[in-house]
Parts: structure tokens; C-alpha cells; sequence
């Protein structure tokens, strides 16, 4: 009955009701499993938390539901941190071994995905290996210089991966982040609070040499080179975090789309960098 007064309701109010369906559904025990069978079987389809793929009208054929492989884990190791694919972005966003390593950064880039309810089902596997452009997570990832797992691929850095042209019929296993990172920052400017990010930019210092990298451009997160090779060669202050600022800006495509154009995202890359760059060095 309340089905039926809400459908009714989102008729009359002219909204659009979106329906995934499955035709057949698994949940492997391994990846090995699952792996086999998303490479035998052409109409399946990974999924991870299901919060995008269901934002569609959408008919799957056969879901190959991840949440049984074993891949929920944030292992702290000798030299590195490994999060399993499906990991929860709460889980990652309230992870105290993220957050001893890595600071706010983590946390920083999850904290505008909607709420708690949708973080604790959506997860960085999803995020990562769809290669989103609006990704806080990547973003955040990239300026951390993390290395990606696929289970078929093997290990490679995320810098790589989003460089890539064709997408790839993989797995993500994990996502590593090596304990070289001193310090680190992620800014973002929104239209409101969980909202789509109009910009996002991740700041660190790893062994020595500072990283910026640019998100939601619109596209998918990219370094900024050249602003990184003249901060990693002077002394950061207001000044030199300016000047970094500019030059990302230069440097970057920016896009536009719904939510800025690209003038406005290239004047706001400025700020933004300026604000991570001065984050790190504090
Ligand atoms: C309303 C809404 C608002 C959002 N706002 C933001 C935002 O502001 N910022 C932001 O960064 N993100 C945002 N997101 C995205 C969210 O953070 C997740 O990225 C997204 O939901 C995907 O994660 P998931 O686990 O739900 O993936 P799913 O929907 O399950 O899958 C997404 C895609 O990834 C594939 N996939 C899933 N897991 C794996 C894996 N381990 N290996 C390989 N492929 C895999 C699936 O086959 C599918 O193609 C938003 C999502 C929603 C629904």
C-alpha cells in the first residue's frame, strides 16, 4: 500500500522512478570465482556497494555480487597499508589506521559523499576502479601516490591506471598506500555540502617532494607537473604557494558541466592549490 501512495506520489510530482534488475546473481567466496566468471559470461556485471550502479534504469544479467570474496579489510603492514575493494567508505573514512598514517586526508575526501548511510555501503573498489571524475577519493589517492591491485593486472600506480585509454574487464583487490607520506591535504569547493564537487585538490609531501593533484575538473583526478617541479624547487610560503597555484592552473584542462565552467574552475584551481600546498607545510 505505501508502495503504491509513494509511486503515485512520484508521478503526480513528475519524477522519474529508476529500477535495476538482475537476471541471475552469484556471490563467490573468492575472486578466483568471481574473476572466472566475469570473463566467461558477457552480460556480467561487478558489484560492489550498488549505490551507482542503481542510480540508472538498468537491467543486469547476471550480478556478480562482491560482498562474500573477502576483499573488506584495511591491513596495516611493515611499510605500506593495504584496503581491500570492498572496503565501505565509512569504514575507510573512520579507519584509525588511516588516519595514525595519513592524517585528515582520508577522511577529508569522503566526509561530502552524501551521508553516513550511503558511505556505509558504497565502496573505494567502485570508486577507484570506475576511474570517476568526480572522485574525492581518487583525488586524494593520487596526491598519496597509492598503487592499485587488480586481481588479473597485478600492481601498478594509480597515476598509470587513470592515464589508461581502454577500460579493463578486472577486479580491484586493494589499494596500497606506502607509509612514505609525511604530511598531506585535500580541499574542495561545493554548490552545498554533499553536493558533487565543483574542484577538489589533494596536496602532500612524500619522501621529501610535494605532490598536487586536481580532481572533478570535470574529468577524472591528474597531477599538476609543472606546478610540481617549481614548489619542489623553492621554499614554500604565501608567495611560492601562489605562484604554485597559477601554474596548475595553466597547466590543467578544466572542463565544464553542470556545476561550473571551465574559467571558473581554472580560477578556483588557484585558491585551492595555494590552500592545500600551505595545509601540507603547516
Ligand atoms: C547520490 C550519490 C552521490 C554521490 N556523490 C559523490 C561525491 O560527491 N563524491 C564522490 O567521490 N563520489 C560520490 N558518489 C559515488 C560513490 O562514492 C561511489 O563511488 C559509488 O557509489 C560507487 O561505489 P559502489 O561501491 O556503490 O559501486 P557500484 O555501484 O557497485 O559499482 C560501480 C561500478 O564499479 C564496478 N565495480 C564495483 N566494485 C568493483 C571492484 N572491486 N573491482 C572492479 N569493478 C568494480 C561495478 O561493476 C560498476 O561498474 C555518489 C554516489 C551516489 C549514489
Amino acid at each position: 500500500m505505501q508502495n503504491s501512495v509513494n509511486l503515485a506520489l512520484a508521478l503526480t510530482r513528475g519524477m522519474v522512478i529508476k529500477m535495476i534488475s538482475f537476471g541471475d546473481y552469484m556471490a563467490p567466496k573468492d575472486l578466483d570465482e568471481a574473476y572466472s566468471t566475469l570473463i566467461s559470461k558477457k552480460p556480467a556485471r561487478l558489484i560492489g556497494g550498488g549505490c551507482f550502479l542503481r542510480m540508472g534504469n538498468r537491467r543486469i544479467g547476471l550480478a556478480i555480487d562482491l560482498s562474500q570474496a573477502g576483499i573488506n579489510y584495511i591491513n596495516d603492514l611493515e611499510e605500506e597499508i593495504e584496503i581491500g575493494g570492498m572496503t565501505s567508505l565509512r569504514d575507510y573514512e573512520t579507519s584509525e589506521i588511516l588516519k595514525d598514517n595519513f592524517g585528515n586526508i582520508i577522511r577529508d575526501s569522503v566526509k561530502h559523499i552524501i551521508g553516513v548511510q550511503l558511505r556505509s555501503i558504497a565502496t573505494i573498489g567502485g570508486t577507484v576502479y570506475s576511474r570517476y571524475g568526480f572522485s574525492d577519493p581518487i583525488t586524494a589517492l593520487l596526491a598519496l601516490d597509492a598503487d592499485i591491485y587488480l586481481y588479473k593486472g597485478g600492481r601498478m600506480p594509480l597515476e598509470e591506471y587513470l592515464k589508461e585509454e581502454n577500460p579493463r574487464k578486472d577486479i580491484l583487490e586493494k589499494i596500497i598506500i606506502k607509509k612514505n607520506v609525511e604530511k598531506a591535504a585535500f580541499e574542495t569547493l561545493r554548490n552545498s555540502a554533499v553536493d558533487y564537487a565543483i574542484l577538489s585538490v589533494g596536496a602532500s609531501r612524500v619522501n621529501e617532494k610535494y605532490r598536487i593533484s586536481i580532481g572533478a575538473r570535470p574529468r577524472v583526478a591528474t597531477l599538476a607537473y609543472k606546478a610540481m617541479e617549481y614548489i619542489n624547487n623553492v621554499e614554500i610560503n604565501e608567495d611560492t604557494a601562489t605562484k604554485a597555484g597559477e601554474l596548475a592552473s595553466e597547466e590543467i584542462h578544466f572542463g565544464t558541466n553542470n556545476r561550473g565552467t571551465g574559467e571558473y574552475r581554472k580560477e578556483i584551481s588557484k585558491v585551492l592549490v595555494k590552500r592545500a600546498l600551505l595545509g601540507v607545510q603547516r
